[in-house]
């Protein structure tokens, strides 16, 4: 059995979540065994500067790491320079690409997802790239200088960051998105048409509603041919079409996976000593019930010490309130809550031009909240409209559509 075993702990992946997975197991007191396994070199990091001031170089790589060298050796962990690429639930062991075996008593998927390649032909050429990683940011960022030419596969937050900081360094900039409006259904079409005059008052060059066909070397770069009939000329295109979840050893293990690993509240699969958070956890809405998978810095932190409590043996729910935020430009996005959930949405147009967007129940609770504007000035109202979803508060249709109300006199 198991449960007679010295405790032991297993982390597949290293990234964000599974950094401060370690970290609250400790701090938490838990003292046995850690085995924290991931393919990436270097410490556990934050990746949004990756397409921000990172992206720019205004800030250096070694400081989006979650600890130093010295903060995780204190934290006695066993790190592997690997992937896990197999798990045997019933034996309750790992193995590990390069072919150690390690046993468990309780395991953690933290290993997010891969950049999802672009199924067209071209997109295996040096110069097509993707943004997952420090590695990934380190080939991107050379091409982000005065005059070279950038092609943008996806209007969704990475590919806008990405368009944004190429345009701050000089960059010609193109961006091809398939859908009418830019970021998908994760915000109102009034933010998004926001977001899309920003970009082209900035200078990209925007193709919405095309698709790219094929890409090709051509004797300056590369071509990309558009469904519109546009070829694009770029020395190197990026693609930022999403995530393929990690799902392929759980799954081989006999683990239930949908859209991502399923877990129930307590971020536990359907093997009972198996847990999974981050972008790769598939779970249940504490709003709404409804399963979500979320790819946001704010999930992985609060899924990390939720996890980290159940892996030790708690049994303590995830109800976190989501929370996200894009960068583009000196603007700001934020989305917070569940606005899916919502059966009224508010529109408070702010009297300098930001605007945020409330979603309320039947009950007139607020439930979920976004807002987009310069970032200086609408910081303090996005904050303000996070926390009035957190606590739930209520208020008419009325008092939220009108900018003369204080928001922080909502709370109350
Ligand atoms: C460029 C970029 C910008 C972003 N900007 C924002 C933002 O502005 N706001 C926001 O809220 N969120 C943002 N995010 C999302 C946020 O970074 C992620 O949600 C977060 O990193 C998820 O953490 P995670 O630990 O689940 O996954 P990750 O941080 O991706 O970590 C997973 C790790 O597991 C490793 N791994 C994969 N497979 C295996 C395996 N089989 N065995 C072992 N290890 C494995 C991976 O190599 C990786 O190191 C951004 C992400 C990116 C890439």
């Amino acid at each position: 059995m198991h449960s007679s075993r010295a405790p032991s702990i297993l982390i597949a992946g290293a990234g964000h979540c599974g950094g401060r997975t370690v970290q609250a197991l400790r701090e938490y007191g838990f003292a046995g065994r850690i085995d924290l396994v991931g393919d990436e070199p270097g410490l556990p990091y934050e990746r949004p500067p990756l397409s921000k001031d990172a992206l720019t170089g205004e800030r250096t790589h070694a400081s989006l790491d979650l600890m130093d060298a010295e903060a995780l050796q204190a934290l006695d962990v066993q790190r592997h320079l690997a992937r896990v690429t197999a798990i045997d639930t019933q034996a309750h062991t790992a193995t590990l690409s390069n072919g150690t075996a390690l046993a468990y008593t309780s395991l953690l998927f933290a290993n997010g997802g891969a950049a999802r390649p672009l199924p067209i032909s071209g997109a295996q050429l040096p110069g097509v790239l993707s943004l997952r990683n420090k590695a990934d940011a380190l080939v991107l960022a050379p091409y982000l200088a005065q005059g070279k030419r950038i092609a943008i596969i996806g209007g969704g937050f990475i590919g806008l960051e990405v368009a944004a900081s190429a345009r701050k360094k000089g960059c010609e900039v193109s961006l091809v998105e398939g859908a009418p409006q830019l970021m998908g259904r994760a915000v109102p079409k009034l933010l998004a048409d926001r977001a899309q005059a920003l970009h082209v008052a900035r200078g990209v060059d925007l193709h919405l509603g095309v698709s790219p066909l094929h890409i090709a070397q051509t004797p300056t770069g590369l071509s990309v041919a558009l469904s519109n009939g546009i070829t694009l000329q770029a020395d190197a295109v990026l693609v930022g079409i999403g995530i393929i979840p990690g799902t392929d050893v759980a799954q081989a293990a006999g683990i239930a996976v949908a859209r991502g690993i399923l877990v129930n509240r307590q971020l536990q699969t359907n093997v009972p000593n198996v847990y999974a958070a981050g972008d790769v956890a598939e779970f249940p809405s504490h709003i709404s019930g409804a399963l979500l998978r979320q790819e946001t810095w704010q999930n992985a932190e609060s899924q990390a010490r939720v996890a980290a409590q159940n892996l030790m043996g708690g049994a303590v729910e995830f109800a976190a309130s989501s929370w996200f935020w894009s960068d583009q430009y000196d603007y700001q996005l934020q989305v917070s809550g569940e606005p899916a959930a919502g059966v009224h949405t508010v529109v408070r147009e702010q009297e300098d031009g930001d605007v945020l967007v409330f979603y309320t129940d039947a009950a007139h609770r607020i439930v979920g909240a976004c807002g987009w504007g310069l970032s200086s000035r609408i910081a303090k109202d996005l904050k303000l409209a996070r926390t009035l979803v957190e606590r739930g508060a209520s208020a008419s249709p009325e008092l939220l559509a009108d900018p003369a109300t204080r928001l922080k006199a909502l709370l109350k």
